[in-house]
């Protein structure tokens, strides 16, 4: 087994892949950077691409015994324009512009819009933006033909290009026929996490877990406003929840996203949830190896507000320099988490317990870790459950997750301050606290004299049976053969 030291941070990294990352040797220098979880993005590429890409992973979890967080990121009904004659055209700022149905190639008048559905939904005076909304039309007049549009913002239009409709809820399920196509390969590649896009309601999650019948967990990327209006609802039904700030802030006016991506943490955070901030956190990076100082403040302010997992998008998946991103990445989270004030912000957010057993004993893990020095709380769980809870306490030292199962396992690999173990099942109380203290030293969270808080439900193998906590200490004698 190559041994690889713990992060030595708590916020996670999550890469995506892509054509830069189609070498093995460029994954692996990825993971080693840094990257603890890896998000395939189903918008692009082919599926034996995107197969290889998984069975890439995999070989680096095997080799390092690490389990590794694979999210499946399905595109959602993202809506685009037809075609152009000249494959693009020009619309002056003030220009009349029409969306219409007819299949012709389009022209500086007109284009097709071959989402029937947004033609009979949208209303006058409501808004279709292009190209990630660097255009903007308004509608004029609703006609049988189309939209009769005036170009507040006008540009170069070309074939393809991304339309987005903030003003209306759209009538299409989250799930388009690709998707489910891409959701049906993705977990049968066994993906952890699947990325649902463009959620406007609860309902779009119930419809995505219906076809998942049990497997994965369920991300919901928040980048409509219709899905802030639900936020609530949307992070009760989802497993995590992505701040998407690509789509965000096109939908929204770019100034909203600040105070919504705080928002969307801190109310996911109470429900101990992961929660992802995500897009253009390094941008720069895909063509430059450093990065803007406005880029790294981002970065750093994310992992100061408690997020567990911040994004790299491009800049992984078709940058020039994916490793240096990382490396980055890595860097100023690890600098944020060495601020001696950076444990009081992070628990800024009031993440009172619930009234059960398993909060009342997080939340002690997290007091002994900071009265009196714990090299790791080590946490038994066999659904994840009570790691979930702890990792939401933010303790000061990392939670070291040990479940026999490896979907629990590359799960929790998206969990603020999680270092996800796989063990084989335990018997007794001995065998526990035996395991634990291996599995402690094994990882490199101490030595002799160091201390462990351990957490876990007796009987073992009863999920939802968190009972106790036990503070041990490594003695000198027992760092022999482990
Ligand atoms: P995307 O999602 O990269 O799939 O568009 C993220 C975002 O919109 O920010
Ligand atoms: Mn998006």
């Amino acid at each position: 087994m190559t041994k690889l030291e713990p992060r030595g941070r708590k916020v996670k990294i999550l890469a995506t892949t892509g054509p830069a990352t189609a070498d093995p040797e460029v994954l692996r220098a990825l993971f080693l950077a840094g990257a603890d979880a890896f998000r395939v993005n189903m918008s692009h590429g082919e599926h034996d691409i995107h197969a290889k890409t998984i069975a890439n992973i995999r070989a680096l979890e095997a080799e390092f015994h690490r389990p590794i967080a694979i999210l499946a990121d399905l595109q959602g009904p993202k809506l685009r324009v037809g075609k152009f004659a000249d494959g693009r055209a020009t619309i002056a700022h003030g220009a009349t512009f029409t969306f219409d149905r007819s299949d012709e190639p389009g022209d500086a008048t007109r284009v097709q819009l071959p989402h029937p559905e947004i033609l009979d939904v949208v209303e006058e005076s409501q808004r279709l933006l292009v190209n990630d909304g660097k255009m903007r039309f308004r509608i004029k007049e609703k006609s049988e033909k189309g939209l009769v549009c005036v170009a507040e913002v006008g540009g170069v239009i070309s074939d393809r290009k991304g339309v987005n409709v903030p003003d209306a809820e759209i009538p299409i399920p989250a799930l388009t026929d690709k998707d489910k196509r891409d959701l049906a390969f993705a977990l049968e590649q066994g993906a952890d996490w699947i990325g649902l896009s463009f959620v406007q309601r609860p309902d779009d999650l119930a419809e995505a877990r219906k076809l998942m019948g049990g497997r994965g967990a369920l991300c919901a990327k928040i980048e409509k406003p219709q899905a802030v209006r639900r936020l609530g609802e949307i992070i009760e039904q989802a497993d995590g929840i992505m701040v998407a700030r690509g789509d965000l802030g096109v939908e929204l006016n770019p100034e909203e996203v600040p105070p919504l991506q705080k928002k969307i943490v801190n109310q996911t955070r109470l429900t101990g949830k992961p929660v992802i901030v995500a897009t253009q956190m390094l941008e720069s990076m895909i063509e430059s190896p450093a990065p803007t100082r406005a880029e790294v403040s981002d970065v750093a302010n994310a992992v100061y507000d408690g997020a567990d997992v911040v994004m790299l998008s491009a800049e992984t998946a078709a940058g020039d320099w994916p490793e240096e991103a990382v490396m980055m990445m890595d860097a100023i989270a690890k600098q944020v988490e060495k601020d001696e004030d950076y444990k009081e912000r992070v628990r800024l957010l009031d993440t009172p317990p619930d009234p059960t057993t398993a909060d009342a004993l997080a939340h002690a893990c997290m007091t002994i870790g900071d009265t009196v020095s714990l090299g790791a709380i080590g946490v038994f769980t066999s659904s994840g459950s009570s790691a979930r809870r702890v990792s939401r306490e933010r303790p000061a030292v990392p939670v070291m997750v040990l479940t026999p199962s490896m979907e629990v396992g590359r799960r929790v690999a998206l969990l603020w301050g999680a270092h996800p173990v796989q063990t084989k099942d335990i018997g007794s109380f001995e065998e526990m606290i035996a395991k634990g203290k291996r599995m402690a030293l094994r990882h490199g969270f101490g030595g002799a004299g160091s201390r462990f808080a351990i957490m876990a439900g007796v009987p073992f193998g009863q999920s939802g049976a968190t009972n106790l906590v036990h503070v041990v200490t490594i003695q000198g004698d027992e760092l022999e053969g482990y």
